[in-house]
């Protein structure tokens, strides 16, 4: 098992990392200063494989927990459904020693998150994240939030959890387009912070796909602890955070113009990264062989690099930025490569680079491309 610890001040906290810890929930917030009662938030998908087992756990441990499921998918995060788990809270008589486990992916961890921000002006919050994604990225950091009609993400929080459990076992039931969506994430923390993990990667690829639980372990605790040092210099996203961000600018614009659920994040990132790694070729000298390498490396993972807009995505594309604020007097912000390893955030980017880089055929990979488990 790894323990990493998120280092922010007196809110500290560890996410553990391992095989089997659903079981020992209870046990683990035993361990805090909790009261009795609490609420379990899931999506029905999540419920049907591990709700039992997590509210078994606890009330073995002495809690009286209260289990809501919610529809799964995006369209859960609502301050709609926010109001229905407020109700269900009030219900079974929540207060402010109560907690709230968030049992899911980056959805369910997104919206219970949120509700345990605010419901009672804030209670303790527990993750459980269920999804690659949501183990290595969104359960860590504390950002929590819902989707206005306007836009994803407008409502929200910084809400750190007591503790995270990321029980890999979870992860046995995850469908495999979400998996590999989850490792588009992973692939991130190599390019961004370090060189050797990225290493691995282009060599473990095949057996992180089988879900090999050493790989896997060993892969989501470096991602855990790169994402904890980020996050522990800066909680807010005043600077260093943004490089978190590397393969956003237009993984969130793809997500926008192709509509939610039809291209997943990890998808759309996955393209956002390569397209960055080749504006980070014109504009800061990035080369070309290890452009090759991240496109490679994404391939293995069976993740989309490239993809082709017609006239009206491509519009559709920047006035998604431009709503997004990311473009101004004809020049974008990106984070942008050095080298594989180390980015450099707030890259201005000329529109029209954008658009010759957007036109271009998929980056040539000369070697073989390496079988897809
Ligand atoms: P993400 O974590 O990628 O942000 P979601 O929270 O939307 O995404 O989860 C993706 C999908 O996978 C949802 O339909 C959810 O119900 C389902 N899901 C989450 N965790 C598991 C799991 N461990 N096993 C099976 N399905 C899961
Ligand atoms: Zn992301």
């Amino acid at each position: 098992m790894y323990a990493i610890k998120v280092p922010l001040g007196v809110r500290t906290y560890t996410i553990s990392i391992g095989n089997g810890l659903l079981s020992g929930l209870g046990q683990e917030c035993r361990r805090l200063p909790l009261g009795a009662r609490c609420a379990v938030i899931t999506d029905r998908n999540v419920e049907r494989h591990y709700g039992e087992a997590a509210v078994q756990s606890l009330r073995a441990s002495g809690f009286e927990p209260e289990l809501v499921a919610v529809p799964p998918g995006e369209t859960a995060k609502s301050l709609k459904v926010v109001a229905s788990c407020y109700d269900r809270l009030a219900g079974h008589k929540l207060e402010r020693k109560s907690f709230v486990a968030a049992l899911g992916g980056g959805v369910v961890g997104d919206l219970a998150g949120f509700v345990a921000a605010t419901y009672l002006r804030g209670i303790d919050l527990v993750q459980i994240p269920t999804t690659l994604l949501a183990q290595v990225d969104s359960s860590v950091g504390g950002k929590v939030g819902v989707n206005l009609g306007a836009g994803k993400n407008l409502v929200g929080a910084f809400w750190q959890p007591r503790f995270v459990v990321c029980d890999l076992d979870t992860l046995e039931t995850l469908p495999v387009r979400e998996y590999r969506a989850g490792l588009a994430e992973v692939i991130k923390y190599g390019i961004i912070h370090d060189v050797e993990l990225f290493r691995r990667l282009e060599q473990v690829m095949p057996k992180l796909l089988e879900r090999d639980p050493d790989t896997l372990s060993s892969v989501v605790a470096r991602c855990c602890q790169i994402k904890a040092g980020v996050v522990g210099q800066d909680e807010t996203e005043s600077g260093l955070r943004a490089i978190l961000n590397f393969g956003h600018t237009i993984g969130h614009a793809l997500e926008a113009i192709f509509g939610y659920g039809k291209l997943l994040h990890g998808e759309a990132i996955s393209i956002g990264q390569v397209l960055a790694a080749r504006l980070s070729v014109e504009v800061l000298g990035f080369q070309q062989k290890d452009l090759q390498r991240i496109v490679r490396v994404f391939e293995q993972a069976g993740l989309p690099t490239h993809f082709r807009l017609d006239a009206g995505q491509r519009e559709k594309l920047f006035e998604a930025m431009r709503h997004d604020k990311k473009v101004s007097e004809g020049l974008i912000k990106f984070v942008l490569v050095n080298k594989i390893g180390h980015v450099s955030f707030g890259q201005p980017v000329p529109v029209e680079l954008l658009e010759r880089v957007l036109d271009e055929p998929p980056v040539p990979v000369p070697d073989p491309k390496p079988s897809v488990r």
